[in-house]
């Protein structure tokens, strides 16, 4: 896992530091952890999970020494978000990915991103506009697709969201696409109209492409620590989602947020953004995630 540099080192450092205070695990050991831990925006909910589960591993396998908790807090941590194979099914089956989130948080850019990826795979892509509020996104995505040399539907500014997934769609069907990715407004602050606007494309996949399989993707800003999590709840209470992106990890030390996400959410982290090129998304693996920031 590149691009992870700050995150990593804000947490190394002050692990390392840490452990190699300490010469046994105490009272004030955990509680030092504790604090690192939610600097590091892994979270207070979160946080207080991972503590408890490793004071039970320290006592069970009667660790004395701090230097050995770094290990089984690792571990720990690993557990907590595990993602299964299953959930990338969409990548061998005929599918529509929704992609749902506030605007500047990376959205256009990941639909680009997944687009070339797809392509690179010799993927039929479609991409759908339905994002039609304002006019700099459909340009937006019209550059994007242009990039990842696949095909785009879309229609005029303040059009019907729904008559883009329409006829994208139907663009789908006709030329047997693998995969419709299709953006939508990122209006949370109008949390009704969105709900509405979301309900009608939806209700559209379900009639017109009953057969495929559809995901819903809420892209996330990293570099926005604890406010990344509070939208994602509110995206929770209107949306099916399947899976989570999270962007501009390559920018930020709260990379620890994909944890809280996570673990609070019980969401799958999918996709990491990890700098502003086309190939800079990678698929979330924990293992190597929990490595490249701990080990
Ligand atoms: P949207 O409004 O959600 O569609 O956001 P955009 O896709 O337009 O992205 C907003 C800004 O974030 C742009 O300047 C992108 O280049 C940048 N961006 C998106 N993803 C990443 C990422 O993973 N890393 C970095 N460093 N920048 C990103």
């Amino acid at each position: 896992v590149s691009g992870l540099t700050k995150t990593r080192n804000n947490i190394v450092e002050s692990i390392d530091n840490l452990v190699s205070s300490f010469t046994k695990i105490d009272d004030e050991f955990y509680e030092e952890l504790e604090e690192t831990l939610i600097m590091a925006d892994l979270g207070v909910n979160t946080t207080l999970k991972i503590i408890e589960n490793l004071k039970e591993k320290v006592k069970e396998q009667k660790v004395k020494d701090a230097k050995d908790v770094k290990k089984l807090l690792m571990n720990e941590i690993k557990e907590l978000l595990s993602v299964e194979e299953s959930e990338y099914e969409f990548e061998n089956k005929k599918s529509v990915l929704l992609i749902i989130g506030v605007n500047g948080v990376g959205k256009t850019t990941t639909i680009g991103k997944l687009a070339a990826q797809f392509k690179a795979e010799k993927k039929k892509v479609i991409l759908a506009a339905a994002d039609t509020f304002r006019a700099a996104a459909i340009d937006q995505l019209t550059e994007w697709a242009n990039r990842a040399n696949v095909e785009i539907i879309s229609q005029q500014e303040n059009s019907d969201p729904g008559a883009v997934v329409f006829d994208a769609v139907a663009a789908a069907k006709a030329r047997k696409a693998d995969i419709l990715i299709c953006d939508t407004a990122g209006r949370l602050h109008n949390k009704k109209n969105l709900m509405e606007e979301l309900r009608k494309i939806n209700k559209i996949i379900e009639r017109e492409y009953a057969d495929a399989h559809k995901e819903t993707l809420l892209v996330l800003d990293s570099t926005t620590g604890q406010n990344a999590l509070q939208q994602a709840k509110q995206f929770k209470e209107i949306a099916d989602i399947t899976g989570i992106v999270l962007t501009k990890l390559d920018g930020t030390a709260k990379g620890g947020i994909a944890i809280a996400i996570q673990s609070e959410l019980k969401v799958p982290v999918k996709y990491i953004g990890v700098g502003e090129g086309i190939d800079d998304l990678q698929k979330f693996d924990p293992k190597a995630f929990v490595d490249a920031l701990f080990g």
